[in-house]
């Protein structure tokens, strides 16, 4: 039997009081549910056709308190930009409390655009209806490749207006973690100047989300070093799929190896390594292929929280901790090396790491030169290895190493289905997205319920769904910019 109600825990509440300020959502005027992510009630135990009714929605914005709950927002502080800010903390968000799903884990139910909180700074605490939904297309886009990240259970339609250049219609996303802790929470706690706050705060992650650190000699060590294997793993996988964060900064990176806050992220379409689309990052800090330098650099932030819990001495903690970063840079070229591997279809062991590298390094200069289409033409690989390189030529085509980079490749015989499963044909990309935000603001949903769907099996071609899979036309394309949504 599902639940007809929501009941939840208050487990970072009690477990970090100086991390958690009581709070309460501001009342939506006129709530209106824009989307329902059936898939994901399911998995959580939670009856889909109960979130839609009117008191399931009264849940969703925070209006009325589900069982048990004992709501906070949630303090952080983060280095933005490189300049450290020792209190962020959700300006505009509240955990409402943990979920125990089904599979027996627990999961943050979470509101983003729920009213201003004691973090809010001069902030309105609000957020409107299109980045609410572009974090819900996102997310669950990046789920659906297999990338981990947080989920988007609802967005809401509030009936407010939210001042930003113009009126828009307010909205709230309600969001799924595995846990909201980030790097900038540990640097919260330790600018308590309180050790036991710190403390508390690793032990909590330990036991959260790598239980084996408990085992180690120094426990923290091995939280940090749990994080930096899961979030060496997650910008490898982010690389492999086109992925541009946006905004890496430490309060935006998680303990868990989540992917966490879709304001300006996008995905890459022509190939160029220093592809920007936000629109704050005007110095390239967070662009494509800066992305495993600046999680390496935010880990040091992480780890230098950290230090006064590997060892008591200065020297000998900085030491532990600079042993484990170093572990970063091997296990992120692991990672993207075994991607790379399946992305060119070569998961013979024969091919050896080396000859794997090399082609995909000389693939990656044909792409930058033609400067073409990073999902596509990766895709068009599986018909180039089932004999029918018309797409790969029409991406690649005059690159004069294409000929001689194409007989390097087939002689490894090269296999098309582990491609088809590496490859994706679908991602959200940003013409298709704005579309989708442009028609739902204006109140037709129907086309960002189609980009859901097409996302939803990103590996698998749709028939009909063809315009999906193909890059937007050059004058979209030049000067696109994303926007923090704040
Ligand atoms: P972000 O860029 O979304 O990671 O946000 C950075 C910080 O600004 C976080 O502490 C947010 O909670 C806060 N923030 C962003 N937008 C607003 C808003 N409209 N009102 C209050 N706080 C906000
Ligand atoms: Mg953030």
């Amino acid at each position: 039997m599902t639940p007809v109600t929501l009941s939840l825990s208050h487990d970072f509440a009690d477990a970090l009081p100086a991390l958690a300020r009581p709070w309460s959502a501001d009342p939506a005027p006129a709530p209106r549910l824009l989307v329902l992510n059936e898939a994901l009630a399911d998995e959580l135990g939670l009856d889909a056709g109960f979130l839609r009714s009117p008191e399931g929605v009264d849940l969703l914005v925070g209006a009325a308190l589900p069982e048990g709950a004992q709501p906070v927002a949630q303090g952080y502080a983060g280095h933005q930009f490189g300049g450290f800010s020792p209190r962020l903390g959700d300006g505009r968000a509240l955990l409402l409390g943990e979920l125990t799903a089904p599979d027996g884990s627990l999961r943050d139910i979470h509101l983003k655009g729920s009213g201003p909180t004691p973090f809010a700074r001069a902030g309105d605490g609000l957020a409107a209806v299109g980045p609410m939904l572009r974090e819900y297309v996102m997310s669950e886009a990046m789920h659906a490749l297999g990338i981990p990240t947080t989920r988007s259970l609802a967005v809401v339609a509030t009936g407010r207006e939210v001042l930003r250049e113009a009126a828009l219609p307010g909205a709230l996303l309600v969001r799924t973690a595995s846990s909201h802790l980030r790097v900038g929470s540990v640097e919260f706690a330790r600018g308590t100047g309180d050790i036991a706050v710190l403390r508390a705060v690793v032990d909590y992650a330990i036991a959260r989300h790598h239980p084996e650190a408990a085992d180690e000699d120094v426990p923290a060590l091995g939280l940090f070093r749990a994080v930096v294997a899961a979030q060496a793993d997650l910008v490898a996988r982010w690389m492999l799929v086109g992925f541009i964060h946006g905004v890496m900064n430490t309060d935006n990176m998680t303990l868990s190896g989540e992917t966490i806050d879709y304001g300006p992220c996008a995905f890459l379409d022509a190939y160029d390594p220093a592809t920007v689309y936000s629109s704050i990052d005007t110095g390239g800090r967070y662009a494509y292929g800066n992305q495993p330098y600046i999680a390496e650099w935010n880990l040091a932030r992480l780890a230098e929280a950290m230090l006064p819990l590997f060892d008591d001495e200065l020297e000998p903690a900085v030491e532990l901790a600079q042993g484990v970063l170093a572990e970063f840079r091997p296990r992120f070229a692991e990672a993207r090396a075994a991607g790379m591997r399946r992305k060119l279809g070569l998961a013979d062991a024969r091919v050896s790491d080396e000859q794997v590298e090399a082609l995909a390094g000389d693939f990656h200069e044909m792409l930058e030169r033609k400067r073409a289409d990073y999902t596509s033409t990766f895709r068009s690989l599986s018909a180039a290895a089932r004999g029918d390189a018309a797409g790969l030529e029409a991406a690649l085509g005059g690159d004069p190493a294409l000929t001689g980079w194409l007989d390097r490749w087939r002689a490894h015989a090269p296999d098309a289905e582990v491609m088809d499963a590496a490859n994706p044909i679908y991602v959200p990309r940003n013409h298709l997205v704005e579309e989708a935000l442009a028609a739902a603001t204006a109140g037709n949903l129907e086309p960002l319920g189609w980009l859901t769907t097409v996302l939803s099996t990103p590996f698998t071609a749709r028939s009909g769904a063809e315009r999906y899979a193909e890059p937007a036309g050059p004058d979209f394309a030049a000067g696109y910019q994303t926007f923090c949504g704040t």
